[in-house]
């Protein structure tokens, strides 16, 4: 694996040279993903923490790229708030882009929900449900229903082989585990209407979350959003390895993962480093500091198994991105170094050829831990 690094490069990549810009934690996670020729994607929404618009938007105009005609998908991984603050922002201003949701979002029940929702005194206040509200009424209003797809496992984003394979795949969720999120939506909707909705929102969702395969030529990457494990085989990471998807679609092995759920333990399996990975990729995450994830345990796991585990953030350092001395000591036994240019939030940007190079920037909000060699 080729990897060199730079800083932050603020011109839109080569159109024959995919990119991977990791964003996060302002309000939130988003991935922002160049598949070649101008077209982009965006994978949940991040809110910059001063303005409160998607960062998504705001760093593809810096780079000179028109959202509305060259963001083509939106990709509303799972309705947490990390994930989906700012999303009908991005469908508002993405103009040519179709919308990729849970299958449960466009249920009845969503919809049921979402109008009780509109009612409520907090739907003003608590921004997971008025995104959630507005997304599912965009969802049931929308005029022209080709722009707007449910997601399964398996299905294709689009696949390119005009002259290298240009390929997206949803790895989940199973079908299982849109059932069961439909299922929690009915058991949200309060017994008496004086019961008040605020964190009604999932726990188990995570489960429902959508993990991508995206390959560029000779480059691939796993994108595990916030799918977690529970030792049921027929939702989380074991429904993938419970089905034939790596072999009958020919996934290729990784160089590349955005670990899942912030790298926590139960975002673990094993078999994600064994059949969807290259020995030792490049790992990159954001932080969930409200749950202080990653823990250091959880990062020196990864980082064990890791060319190198950049995070966005150090997940326990203050807002004011102050250094603590104990999460130093306690990370002493893994190497690290800064590097970056003038940015409030954390973005890791690699952008690849399709012969497989990687070349990564990571500003200097980011932590990077460097796997010692044995
Ligand atoms: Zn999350």
């Amino acid at each position: 694996m080729l990897i060199s690094s730079s800083l932050i490069q603020l011109t839109p990549p080569n159109p024959d040279h995919a990119e991977i810009s990791l964003f996060g934690p302002g309000i939130g996670e988003c991935i922002v993903l160049h598949y070649g020729n101008g077209r982009w994607f965006i994978i949940d929404s991040c809110l910059c923490p001063e303005t409160k618009q998607p960062i998504a938007l705001a760093y593809l105009n810096s780079i000179g790229v028109d959202a509305s005609t060259q963001v083509t998908g939106i990709l509303i991984t799972h309705w947490h708030s990390d994930h989906i603050e700012g999303a009908f922002a991005l469908l508002k201003t993405c103009r040519n882009a179709k919308l990729y949701h849970s299958g449960a979002l466009s249920s009845r029940e969503a919809f049921h929900l979402a109008a009780i929702y509109k009612k409520d005194i907090f739907s003003n206040i608590d921004r997971e449900i008025r995104e959630f509200s507005n997304i599912v009424q965009f969802l049931f209003d929308a005029k022209d229903k080709s722009r707007l797809d449910p997601i399964k496992a398996r299905l294709t984003f689009f696949d390119y082989r005009d002259d290298i394979q240009t390929r997206m795949i949803a790895l989940s969720p199973s079908s299982t585990a849109v059932t069961q999120s439909i299922s929690k939506l009915v058991e949200l909707i309060p017994k008496n209407n004086s019961d008040r909705l605020r964190n009604v929102i999932p726990e188990s969702e995570n489960l429902n979350s959508v993990a991508i395969h995206f390959t560029f030529g000779r480059f691939s990457t796993v994108l595990g959003s916030d799918l977690e494990e529970t030792g049921n085989m027929q939702t989380g990471w074991s429904a993938i390895f419970n089905s034939n998807i790596i072999s009958e679609l020919s996934l290729p092995a990784s160089s590349l993962y955005k670990v899942s759920h912030h790298g926590s333990e139960t975002g673990h399996h094993d078999k994600i480093w064994t059949d969807l990975m290259i020995d030792n990729p490049l790992s990159i995450t954001t932080p969930f500091r409200r749950c202080g994830l990653p823990t250091p345990a959880n990062i020196e796991r990864v980082t064990a198994i890791s060319s190198e585990f950049i995070i966005t953030r150090d997940p326990a350092s203050a807002k004011t991105i102050k250094r603590d001395n104990m999460v130093d000591r306690e990370m002493k036994a893994v190497t690290k170094e800064r590097i970056g240019i003038n940015e409030k939030m954390g973005h890791i940007q690699v952008r690849v050829s399709h012969g497989g190079e990687m070349n990564i920037a990571a500003n200097k909000n980011c932590v990077r831990h460097i796997r010692r060699s044995i």
